[in-house]
């Protein structure tokens, strides 16, 4: 499996019972449709963090512009990032797993899967109190043994600029523009310096083109966002 594949994999992969588990050039579900009247959706999410001179910048900037995004963090980054943490949750953030110490979750055994996922899971409980926390995982790899292990849906992603491959802001920016649509799940990732500014500026760009930016959770939810306690960001270009 090429990481060129795994950038054209749409987007999520919902309860393991539903599933079945796609090869990787298969989409695991059809698009979202953008029905008429409707703005265009779309969610920003951050894997491998949370990593402070990074991602509190980052959240700096989505603050700013009052824009939600979706985190996937590495358990073993938990520990000594709490306050950055319950701020992600405060300013109305998506919060999920991306595995304890950035596995490939195949060929696991039920125990060190659980050491992967339902250790970082009680990790965000202690620092979030309960919640799902959905699962992403590394690579967009898992196995259909470890997919029923989930307890969650998975995230995957259905654009992917590699900024992970260099720090050229401006090749990131136009990796992102020239594919993004209506439904798209963004990937980046929010420990590099070069994605935050990237990711910022592609945050501009979209709000000028119309897009609204929600969650992976309120994408999933079709555009019926149900705000329950606290923040909960729907951002959407000025009337
Ligand atoms: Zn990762």
């Amino acid at each position: 499996m090429s990481w060129k594949k795994l950038t054209v994999i749409t987007c999520i992969l919902f309860f393991f019972a539903a599933l079945p588990l796609p090869g990787p050039a298969e989409p695991a579900a059809a698009p979202l449709r953008l029905e008429t009247g409707d703005p265009p959706l779309v969610a920003l999410t951050f894997d491998d963090g949370p990593r402070g001179a990074t991602t509190g910048p980052l959240l700096d900037g989505l603050a700013l512009r009052e824009v939600p995004a979706t985190f996937f963090l590495v358990g073993e980054r938990i520990q000594g990032n709490e306050e950055l943490i319950r701020r992600m949750a405060l300013d109305g953030h998506q919060i999920g797993v991306h595995t304890y110490g950035h596995v490939i979750l195949k060929s696991l055994s039920r125990q060190d899967f659980d050491l992967q996922v339902g250790k970082t899971r009680a990790l965000l409980t202690d620092v979030l109190g309960e919640g799902e926390f959905w699962l992403r995982p590394p690579y967009g790899m898992i196995d259909r043994t470890d997919a029923q292990w989930a307890g969650s849906p998975l995230v995957l992603w259905s654009v992917d600029p590699e900024d992970w491959k260099d720090s050229d802001v401006d090749r990131i920016v136009s990796a992102v523009l020239e594919h993004v649509g209506d439904g798209d799940i963004i990937l980046m990732h929010d420990i590099f310096h070069s994605s935050v500014d990237a990711a910022l500026r592609v945050v501009d760009a979209l709000l000028s083109q119309g897009y609204c930016f929600v969650t992976v959770e309120q994408l999933m939810e079709e555009r019926q966002l149900t705000p329950e306690n606290g923040v909960q960001y729907r951002r959407c270009p000025p009337a």
